[in-house]
């Protein structure tokens, strides 16, 4: 016998004007944040700048029926500079879903006093002590890169672009792609 659902999920986006879409209704955390992240990796062609995933109680009687698990901003990337990098929360984590950068920070999994931040196109990690220090670490990478000539490796905006389209076409799963649809178009 499958437990009774007690909960459901939604991942939910905004544009700067409030305007919310919700993305889906999911049984599980996991395939909500699966359908968030599929969201924010085609995000580049929206003006969505803001997401959450909320967790909401099934049969329940009151206001207070809803809370929200992770919140998601949307800025400027501090390497490639393209309006593709996600902040987690309260600064707790953030990654750039442009597919030739993928910068990252990440608070350290064993010890919380370290925060970490890499460029996975350049094979860069460093340590930080805090996400302050991270997003720093991953400015002097850029310089760095940029002194080495670096970012001229990185295919223009619009071979990225054509890129995700084919892969779109390919890759993604349908169910995933009725939704975004919707929303990118
Ligand atoms: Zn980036």
């Amino acid at each position: 016998m499958e437990e009774p659902l007690k909960q459901v999920f939604v991942p939910v986006v905004a544009t700067p004007g409030g305007e919310r879409t919700q993305l889906g209704v999911f049984s599980t955390e996991q395939d909500a944040w699966d359908v968030m992240r599929a969201f924010l990796s085609r995000a580049g062609s929206t003006n969505v700048v803001s997401g959450s995933i909320v967790a909401w109680e099934i049969d329940y009687v009151g206001e207070e029926g809803s809370f929200e698990l992770a919140a998601f901003d949307r800025k400027n990337c501090p390497v490639c500079d393209e309006l593709t990098f996600w902040i987690e929360g309260d600064e707790e984590k953030a990654r750039c879903y442009y597919p030739r950068c993928g910068a990252w920070i990440e608070q350290n999994a064993y010890d919380p006093s370290r925060w970490d931040c890499g460029w996975p196109a350049a094979n860069w990690n460093k340590r930080a002590e805090d996400y302050q220090h991270a997003f720093k670490g991953l400015v002097a990478m850029r310089a760095q890169s940029a002194s080495a000539g670096m970012m001229e490796r990185m295919p223009s905006r619009e071979a990225w672009l054509d890129e995700k389209d084919r892969e779109r076409r390919t890759i993604q799963q349908k169910k995933f792609d009725s939704v975004a649809e919707d929303i990118t178009e």
